[in-house]
């Protein structure tokens, strides 16, 4: 898949949409327009090198993962980013330590990221807290942390356009993702549940669901969202009618299907089975019959 994306208008916002609508490794970047100044928001791999850039004052990083940060190493401008994703973005090594990957694999990602993604540090970039105001002249873009995916995982609200950005709350069939270090399943529920609550004209992720318009649309595909996490439980329910070790479950996985063949998918599935056995576990469906061996009640 080839570069290259095509600029949608929506308000102030131009939605940066990449060519192969957003799916993984590309992704939608935006640009925030306003009589005081301008945002880059998320660049993306689809964006081309530093001369195909947008000019723009400042750019925004919803979160510390490799296709939001393409070629920020090219971009002399200030980054920011929430402070609890802070880390990732001032340094690679904490940027590639987050996903939480065994050392060998951890040690390739840190030789990838660079060629792969143009991943750099910028080790002056800064943390910004929710609610966070870019005073952008005559609209603003206000931060709002949507911890879960990652711990620092923010959204951006666009205003009086009523364009919010959830970034990696993204709406895909596949359903949300929390196997790295910081995610957190509990976090990324009451993030759902906060976007339900923001009324906006325009919602925008950053993959291949792109823009959805009106709050209801957007309220009925978090819904549908949402209940992948459900689906998770209650195939690990379903599984956990015999006695199974953690092990057992993450070969028999809750989040890849059978066929994916990547070097992170045991750590992903045991850091998802870890949480949801977890939460199982305090709500009495899900006992432990024997060290790290599970059995659903
Ligand atoms: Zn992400």
């Amino acid at each position: 898949m080839a570069q290259g994306w095509e600029q949608v208008e929506h308000g102030a916002v131009a939605v940066l949409r990449a060519a192969n609508g957003g799916t993984y490794p590309y992704g939608n970047s935006l640009v925030v327009r306003g009589s005081g100044g301008t945002l880059l928001v998320d660049p993306s791999l689809a964006l081309g090198g530093p001369d195909e850039l947008p000019a723009v004052d400042a750019v925004v990083v919803s979160h510390a993962h490799e296709d939001h940060v393409v070629g920020l190493g090219e971009i002399d401008r200030p980054v920011h980013v929430h402070e609890a994703d802070l880390a990732g973005i001032r340094s690679t090594r904490a940027l590639v330590e987050g996903y939480g990957l065994p050392p060998a694999l951890t040690e390739d990602l840190g030789r990838s990221l660079p060629t792969d993604f143009r991943v750099a540090a910028r080790p002056d970039a800064t943390g910004v807290a929710d609610g966070h105001v870019f005073d952008l002249g005559d609209r603003t873009a206000t931060v709002v942390h949507l911890p879960g995916h990652t711990a620092g995982h923010s959204g951006l609200l666009v205003e009086p356009d009523g364009f919010f950005y959830v970034a990696d709350i993204d709406l895909t069939s596949f359903g949300p993702y929390y196997g790295d270090v910081g995610s957190d399943l509990e976090d990324f529920e009451r993030s759902i549940r906060a976007c339900a609550e923001v009324d906006a004209r325009w919602y925008g992720t950053f993959h291949q669901k792109g823009v959805v318009e009106g709050a209801e649309e957007f309220r009925a595909r978090l819904t549908a969202y949402r209940t992948v996490i459900a689906r998770r439980d209650a195939a690990l329910t379903e599984f956990l009618a015999e006695p199974r070790s953690l092990a057992d479950v993450v070969a028999h996985r809750l989040v890849y299907r059978p066929h994916v063949d990547t070097a992170f998918v045991d750590t992903v599935e045991a850091r998802t089975a870890e949480q949801h056995i977890a939460r199982l576990v305090r709500a009495g469906s899900v006992v432990e019959v024997a060290p790290l061996t599970y059995r659903a009640a």
